[in-house]
């Protein structure tokens, strides 16, 4: 297997939809250029998880903005996943349920606001970072943006397995309605919504494989010269 080097300081941004496989990718990327893999995801899932945990709805902007921002200071997020108070949260915050809850924090403007700076901040050495709109308003002058997305059916069987595997016991047909209202949501929503960069490269993996979706990011940067392989 070839190895690679990354320029310094290269940012490769992945967005797309729900069970694109964004995460899978952005983790294998990450991996073969030695650069730490940031999911942004578990920022909106731990804001969703602790505005339901706290009694609070989505009508209530103004609570939850205000606690988007006191979480802040209580927050760990690196390559390893994200840390509340001490507590590496990984499973409470993978449910579709708060997936959802996820996306409705994700449409305030506030909420986005506060973890904007976070975001730039880690992603400021380098890094592969996925989400929605790393792109366009997170990392604008990212030199390497992909956009995965696959069939809406696909990505509901995807989620399906991965849940399964999980232990969850979930029905396929609830988790297609739940992505259906997921994208309709996040592509709707006035304040970066789901979409391309004009300057990134959509790839549908509808029916690709994930190695085959790495080795496709992987030539792309290796043509633009922004990664080299080591011999
Ligand atoms: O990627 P994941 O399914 O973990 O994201 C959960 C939700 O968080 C998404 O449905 C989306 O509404 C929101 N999100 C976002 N911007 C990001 C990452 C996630 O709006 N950069």
């Amino acid at each position: 297997m070839t190895a690679w080097r990354a320029q310094p300081g290269l940012k490769v941004a992945i967005d797309g939809p729900s069970g694109s496989g964004k995460g899978t990718v952005a983790q294998r990327v990450a991996d073969m250029l030695g650069l730490p893999v940031l999911d942004t995801g578990l920022l909106y899932r731990l804001t969703g998880y602790l505005m339901i945990r706290q009694g609070l709805t989505a009508d209530d902007e103004a609570a939850v903005a205000k606690l988007a921002e006191s979480m802040l200071g209580d927050v760990v997020w690196n390559r390893q996943g994200i840390c509340y108070r001490g507590q590496w949260l990984n499973d409470e915050l993978r449910g579709e349920d708060t997936g959802s809850a996820a996306s409705q924090v994700a449409a305030m403007p506030q909420v986005r606001q506060y973890l904007l700076s976070l975001q730039q901040q880690a992603a400021a050495d380098g890094c592969v970072m996925d989400g929605r709109d790393i792109g366009t308003v997170v990392l604008p002058h990212a030199r390497a943006k992909f956009f995965l997305t696959a069939s809406q059916r696909e990505r509901a069987r995807r989620r399906w397995t991965q849940l399964q595997q999980a232990g969850r016991n979930v029905d396929i047909e609830q988790i297609h309605a739940e992505i259906k209202m997921r994208d309709q949501r996040d592509a709707a929503r006035k304040y970066a919504p789901l979409k391309p960069a004009a300057d990134a490269i959509v790839i549908d993996s509808t029916t690709m494989r994930i190695d085959q979706v790495v080795d496709r990011i992987i030539a792309v940067m290796a043509r633009r010269h922004l990664i080299e392989a080591i011999t």
